[in-house]
């Protein structure tokens, strides 16, 4: 492990990514321990921008969830030092399709909700203490709670879906982030998953307002509905199967409940198979997620895929906000709402 901050010998413009470490937990008091050596060799402004980094750590360290690591590189004078981060992220777990597939399968035959409403789903989906892990960790973390929220009162409750009754696209992720949706009580709000999200939403015109930050912001959306196939926050953002299974029924009973509903936006492989599965597309072989992948279901509704808006995947590059625009814009084209 310690290997990966170690000084290296010069090597010019070395550039290495470093993908699947530990956690947050493991990483961060290495670099605490590191940034004394490396200023020696650090240019002034590299410095501040490894504090910059290192504050964004302690201030984010959920030590639940991880996990991006942004090696940085220096050129000169050598000896090259590269210094490994760990970001907190609200990545999807890394299920494979096949595996969630065949659980979620099995999960949608397991009950079937009789709500005749979004609001009484609502009220039944808060209440919820199905799964005892998640209760667990949802409540602990709403008492520790982060020092960046230390005066809050966290929601530390199983998270409804949010939206137009009348919608005809919707936004499906997988689960609400222990300091996000898990402390607002509402989908991707108070978090920059969600500042990315929601900001996309209103340049598309399906939300009222650019920022998400609270349940009494004023947010209203606007033929669209954001949801996610999990309700509790897990342990490093990462549900167990039979957690997701024992969950899917609500996602199912919103699709059926939202009866305009045309087109479902799956935030990341994860959603897109729930989706597939939930709305008992049967194709062969199953579709595969990918950013801007379009299948159409026998009713005419279309999946259509997105990089999941992760601080991981936005941090990369790997999902820019024209990228996600240019999804959005899709879904209304598809959904016969008129182009912005
Ligand atoms: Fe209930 Fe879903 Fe939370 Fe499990 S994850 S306790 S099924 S709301």
């Amino acid at each position: 492990m310690t290997s990966a901050v170690a000084l290296l010998p010069a090597t010019p413009y070395l550039v290495t990514v470093v993908e699947k470490l530990s956690t947050v937990l493991i990483w961060l008091p290495m670099i605490v321990v590191q940034l004394p050596i490396e200023f020696r060799c650090l240019t002034r402004l590299v410095a501040r921008m490894l504090l910059q980094i290192a504050l964004e750590l302690l201030l984010d360290a959920s030590l639940e969830k991880f996990e991006i690591t942004v090696p940085i590189a220096f050129a000169a004078p050598p000896p090259v030092g590269v210094v490994v981060f760990a970001f907190v992220s609200e990545q999807p777990p890394r299920v494979s399709a096949s595996r969630a597939a065949g659980s979620i399968e099995r999960a949608c035959t397991q009950e079937s909700l009789r709500e005749s409403t979004l609001a009484s789903l609502t009220d039944r989906v808060v209440e919820c203490r199905a799964c005892p892990r998640l209760v667990a960790w949802r409540e602990r973390v709403a008492r520790e709670r982060r020092a960046a929220y230390a005066g809050e009162s966290y929601w530390g409750r199983p998270v409804p879906g949010f939206g137009d009754p009348g919608a005809r696209i919707m936004l499906l992720g997988l689960a609400p982030a222990a300091h996000g949706a898990n402390r607002t009580g509402r989908m991707f709000t108070g978090d920059r998953s969600g500042e990315f999200l929601y900001a996309a939403l209103w340049r598309a015109g399906l939300a009222s307002q650019p920022t998400s930050v609270g349940r009494d912001d004023g947010l209203e959306l606007r033929g669209c509905y954001v949801t996610a196939a999990v309700r509790c926050a897990p342990p490093a953002n990462r549900p167990l199967p039979a957690e997701r299974d024992r969950c899917l029924p609500f996602a199912r009973r919103e699709i059926e409940l939202l009866e305009e509903l045309r087109v479902i936006v799956c935030l990341g492989a994860f959603a897109w198979d729930a989706a597939l599965v939930l709305l008992e597309a049967r194709h062969r072989p199953r579709p595969r997620f990918g950013h801007g992948a379009e299948l159409v279901l026998a009713d005419d509704r279309v999946l259509l895929g997105s990089y999941h808006p992760s601080q991981q995947n936005t941090f990369t590059g790997r999902l820019t906000a024209p990228m996600l625009d240019a999804v959005l814009a899709r879904a209304r084209a598809l959904a016969g709402l008129p182009a912005r």
